[in-house]
């Protein structure tokens, strides 16, 4: 049996070393099917930040969930060896150096046969998490559940920041552009064409008010058969929830997903050859409450309910 995590019967939940889930921690990959890195940054942001501080808050949140999916039949820790590597050693005061750090740590992390889980930190730091991806499984299809699409050109001159992430990722040819799929868009926009241009590239989008008050099984069934076998990477924006159910973000837009939305469309993508996923933008200064954490640790573990090689009781 894989390690499990360390159950609220045999050390209250809240006692121990602050591990996300209370896994076990590792020093490195070796042995791992499953490996969480914190990646605590907040300076790729444009507007609040604090982000710096979700992997803590995401690992506090998370000693609170209970091994079984009981919801789904999910096993997750049944089937697969997981241990937490804690944070990437970020350089706090250089955004380009924290990249290059980022997909450095990475680089190692894929030596070995491993689905590394991404807690954030801004969402500038998937676009080096995609390097070291693509790197290893070539280009990947995508899930980018976000209120933003975050294929900006340019912030104040800089290229990677966390609204540019995906028009680099396109450019340098780390995506399939036909099977990325971005789920939630809505907001303001600088042009009536802000989303246009990279749906020219091939991305797909579905913008919130397209599912408002409606199941998302049907969507993720139609992004599944579309992806089908193709390695993927899910990375999941907190604020594509809207802000009533996740305040604890720097740029939160109404008119979001519900927590019950986010839970079924990743329910419906079980079964996706899923080689790495994050979750980010959790922004504890503004959710003094815990709950924007809590929820993002509660989806990390539906997404850990989807892996490959997760058995069902
Ligand atoms: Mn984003
Ligand atoms: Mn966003």
């Amino acid at each position: 049996m894989p390690s499990q995590p360390t159950s609220g019967n045999d050390l209250a939940r809240f006692s121990g070393l602050q591990t996300f889930m209370r896994l076990p921690a590792a020093e490195t990959a070796e042995g791992l099917d499953v490996a969480f890195i914190g990646v605590p940054m907040d300076i790729g942001t444009s507007w609040r930040s604090g982000t710096r501080f979700g992997p803590k808050q995401l690992r506090q949140e998370s000693a609170m969930i209970r091994p079984y999916n009981i919801q789904t039949g999910a096993a997750p820790f049944d089937g697969l060896e997981m241990g937490d590597l804690g944070d990437t050693a970020i350089n706090t005061f250089s955004l380009s150096d924290t990249i290059r750090i980022i997909t450095d740590t990475y680089d190692g992390i894929l030596k070995h046969d491993v689905i590394p889980v991404g807690l954030g930190g801004d969402h500038t730091m998937t676009l080096p998490i995609l390097r070291a991806i693509a790197k290893k499984h070539g280009p990947v299809a995508l899930v980018h559940v976000d209120a933003h699409a975050d294929v900006n050109d340019e912030m104040f001159g800089e290229r990677e920041t966390h609204g540019t992430v995906f028009r680099r990722a396109y450019e340098e040819g780390i995506l399939v552009p036909e099977k990325v799929f971005q789920v939630g868009l809505r907001g303001t926009g600088y042009t009536a064409e802000d989303f246009t241009e990279a749906q020219g590239w091939g991305f797909n989008m579905t913008i919130a008010p397209e599912i408002w008050g409606k199941s998302l099984a049907p969507l993720a069934a139609d992004i599944k058969s579309k992806i089908g076998d193709h390695p993927v990477y899910i990375t999941y924006d907190i604020d594509s929830l809207d802000p009533a159910f996740a305040p604890g973000t720097g740029t939160p837009e109404i008119g979001g997903l519900t927590t019950w939305q986010a839970m079924e469309f990743l329910r419906g993508l079980n079964g996706l050859n899923i080689v790495g996923f994050d979750l980010v933008e959790v922004s504890p200064p503004y959710d003094p409450s815990g709950n924007t954490a809590l929820v993002g640790a509660n989806l990390i573990f539906e997404m850990l309910s989807i892996l490959p090689g997760v058995p069902y009781r």
